[in-house]
């Protein structure tokens, strides 16, 4: 199930209809010389947000300002994440929500949709991003694909697209969350740089990127890789035995070393396609096991957006037979 634009339009209209409600509800708060200082929020104020590379742009664009809880977890696939009660229950209760948006939550639309309808300030980070950067799957123009983070340049419209939202929500501090996101985008900007660096180390014939599902696209465009997914764009849709005999001749032919699984997908049609390629003779690796649309276990490194990215591009270099640095963009 994809959005159409009619349904994209209409919820922009809830969006911003929610925001004009937000904005009404401000009150004149004293600052600490006794003068008013405008419409101020009290902080902190709650956040909630689905996958973890959105919990990662509000926490550093809001700072201390809010408390920031994500909802789709390390290891959770955001394609099949189906709201519990207790979702909707802190979703309600929150005063801003940020999702990821281009039906990446399909399975919690109903439940953002109308949480955009009692008011609340709802917001997709992909929903403002320059269309020029958004990848449409060939034959199914209109509608894009959802995996915007994979390439770091798109991603740093998204954290502005945070930065304006909250603005919006807390006019008084709309000058610190730009500041904020100035900072992050710079280190994400070096970041950028970083994978392009390692990504180009690998020698031409092996730049293919063979992973569990299409969710490399973006990546592959920015930094020069084919990319071949086993599953589609959504894990929603299974990889036919056709598909699987295709991509073992195509190991056999380029003699790619290594594909790989991801963390957030069963590994069944990676292991498939490495005994397909082994009956026909070619040893195919598995190269490591990348963050695609979840992020590693919180308070660690590959628990963050740029420690995601760091170890899918190092892990997808050294595997490749390109060079990265013994311990990756930031020495961790
Ligand atoms: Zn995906």
């Amino acid at each position: 199930m994809l959005q159409s634009p009619a349904f994209r339009s209409s919820m922009l209209l809830v969006v911003v209809a929610a925001c004009g409600i937000a904005l009404t509800g401000c009150s004149e708060t004293p600052n600490k010389d006794g003068q008013a200082s405008g419409s101020t929020r009290s902080t902190p104020y709650t956040v909630v947000t689905t996958v973890g590379m959105v919990t990662d742009i509000v926490e550093r664009v809001a700072g201390e300002r809010a408390e920031v809880s994500g909802i789709i977890g390390t290891g959770v696939d955001p394609h099949l994440y189906k709201p519990t009660r207790n979702d909707i229950a802190q979703l309600q209760a929150a005063d801003v929500v940020f999702y990821c948006g281009l039906l990446l939550e399909g399975k919690m639309t109903d439940a953002l949709i109308k949480l955009g309808r009692s008011g609340k300030p709802i917001y997709a980070v992909t929903e403002r991003i320059d269309p020029k950067y958004l990848l449409s799957p060939e034959g199914d123009e209109g509608h894009h694909d959802p995996h915007v983070w994979m390439d770091v340049t798109a991603w740093i419209q998204a954290v502005r697209v945070v930065a304006e939202a909250l603005g919006e929500y807390d006019p008084p501090h709309a000058e610190e969350y730009r500041v904020n996101a100035d900072n992050y985008s710079a280190e994400l900007e070096s970041l950028d740089a970083y994978v392009k660096g390692v990504i180009a180390s690998i020698p031409g014939e092996h730049r293919v990127l063979v992973t569990a599902h299409d969710a490399f696209n973006y990546f592959g465009r920015a930094y020069g890789l084919r990319v071949v997914g086993i599953q589609g764009l959504s894990t929603e849709s299974e990889a036919g035995l056709e598909d699987i005999n295709r991509l073992v001749g195509l190991l056999v032919e380029t003699g790619l070393p290594a594909v790989f699984v991801e963390t957030s997908v069963a590994d069944r049609n990676v292991k498939a396609l490495i005994e397909g390629a082994a009956a026909r003779g070619a040893t195919v690796k598995i190269g490591g096991s990348l963050f695609s649309d979840a992020m590693g276990a919180s308070g660690t490194y590959e628990g963050t957006y740029i420690g995601m990215l760091d170890h899918n591009a190092t892990t997808i270099a050294r595997a490749l037979g390109g060079k990265a640095p013994e311990r990756g963009f930031r020495d961790k």
